[in-house]
């Protein structure tokens, strides 16, 4: 049977998302994410399109693009105007907590102005988001940015 988690989802098609890019096996998309407040906080997800659990068990081509894929996003974020700070963060099994364990994926995290410390990991933001955003994700926000960056890629 095929994995069935979002990503593996995702890069079936079974799931609809507007990928920001795609770049080699590695597909950059917008994260859903209520707290998104660009220039300040933008949220970006890359993952391979193969089942992959872990870094260890990329293949090497693919552990080489995984850099290439981040600088580029990078870059796109500066030319966007929507990078101060960030964060590089890769969420591996579920002893890391994880919300999706078993496919490896890498955050980008912009932290802008006033996000500091208290948005420098996962568990924090959601706390933050809990207070500030009774309401779900902004569609609208997230996918205007995704547009932006693309713009810049
Ligand atoms: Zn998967
Ligand atoms: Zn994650």
């Amino acid at each position: 049977m095929e994995p069935q988690d979002i990503f593996c989802k995702i890069a079936r098609g079974e799931i609809k998302s507007d990928k920001i890019l795609e770049y080699f096996n590695w597909m950059v998309l917008p994260a859903i994410d209520p707290v998104v407040d660009p220039p300040k906080y933008v949220q970006l997800l890359v993952a391979p399109k193969g089942h992959y659990p872990d870094f260890q068990s990329l293949p090497e081509y693919a552990r080489n693009s995984h850099d290439e894929v981040i600088f580029k996003m990078l870059r796109a974020l500066e030319r966007s105007g929507m990078l101060q700070g960030y964060l590089i963060e890769s969420h591996v099994g579920k002893a890391s907590g994880a919300s999706f364990p078993d496919h490896f994926h890498t955050h980008i995290i912009t932290l802008g102005e006033g996000c500091g410390r208290e948005y420098s990991t996962e568990l924090n933001r959601l706390k933050k988001y809990s207070e500030k955003h009774k309401v779900k994700p902004d569609i609208a926000i997230i996918n205007e940015t995704a547009e932006r960056i693309k713009q810049n890629l």
